[in-house]
């Protein structure tokens, strides 16, 4: 996979994707990163790109004639994303469809965002990390990008954690214990000591189904109806 980025602070990537599971993927070719920094394509001798809103208003907007040129340089294949509030959220079901995508281009906003037209022109789509407003879409797209990669096929070495994570079958995860068996007096579930396995997956999907009624009713909703459609 391919991730073409735009973006004022090239110096915020790969960031925290040059770690762990997602950085050893990136040194092994497993994905590329290639970074644009828009101020290259400035056409003034104080390499701004923004500049004042139509209509008044606090802020500076990007000026689409110069994420024009960025765009045009990187020639992207596939679509084009720009990190917003307005856009739709983020989740699993999106990683897992990025996953399986060949190139992907993402324009990370500052100031009070990007000029509407060149979103028009190059018909990007709108992402979203959550309700909340960040400074800039580059720790929105850090994020986007470690839930997308660690999916990529070969990234996490045991396929099966993908498999029973939060999220992949509807529910939460279930909770998890390691050694010491006791602690300070907390003793480990019994079940998860009996070497018992269909008793332990029983145990498991109970304590999933649990957590995920009481956490998140709206994901339980959902996963009952997914379970009536025999999904
Ligand atoms: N004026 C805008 C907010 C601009 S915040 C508004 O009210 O909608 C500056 C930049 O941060 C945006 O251009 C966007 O790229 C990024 N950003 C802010 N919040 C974000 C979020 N929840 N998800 C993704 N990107 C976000």
């Amino acid at each position: 996979m391919k991730v073409n980025v735009l973006t004022l602070y090239p110096e915020m990537f790969p960031g925290c994707l040059g770690y762990s599971l997602v950085g050893k993927a990136l040194a092994e070719k497993k994905w590329e990163l290639n970074v644009v920094n828009i101020r290259d394509f400035s056409d003034n001798h104080y390499k701004s790109v923004d500049d004042t809103p139509f209509g008044g208003g606090a802020g500076m907007i990007m000026r689409p004639d110069i994420l024009d040129k960025a765009l045009t340089s990187v020639n992207p294949q596939g679509q084009i994303y720009y990190l917003s509030p307005r856009g739709e959220t983020f989740c699993q079901t999106t990683a897992q469809k990025w996953a399986q995508t060949p190139e992907l281009t993402f324009v990370c906003g500052r100031f009070e965002g990007v000029d509407e037209r060149v979103l028009e022109k190059w018909s990007i789509q709108e992402i979203s990390v959550g309700d909340f407003v960040l400074s800039g879409g580059e720790p929105a797209l850090l994020t986007m990008l470690d839930a997308t990669v660690r999916l990529i096929d070969g990234v996490l070495g045991n396929a099966e954690s993908i498999q029973e994570e939060s999220f992949s079958n509807g529910l939460l995860e279930y909770p998890q214990y390691t050694k010491p068996q006791n602690w300070e007096n907390r003793l480990v579930p019994e079940v998860l000591t009996s070497g018992h396995h269909a008793k332990i997956k029983q145990w498991r999907h109970e304590q999933s189904e649990l957590l995920t009624k009481t956490r998140r009713p709206d994901l339980y909703e959902k996963y009952l109806t997914n379970l009536k459609k025999g999904k």
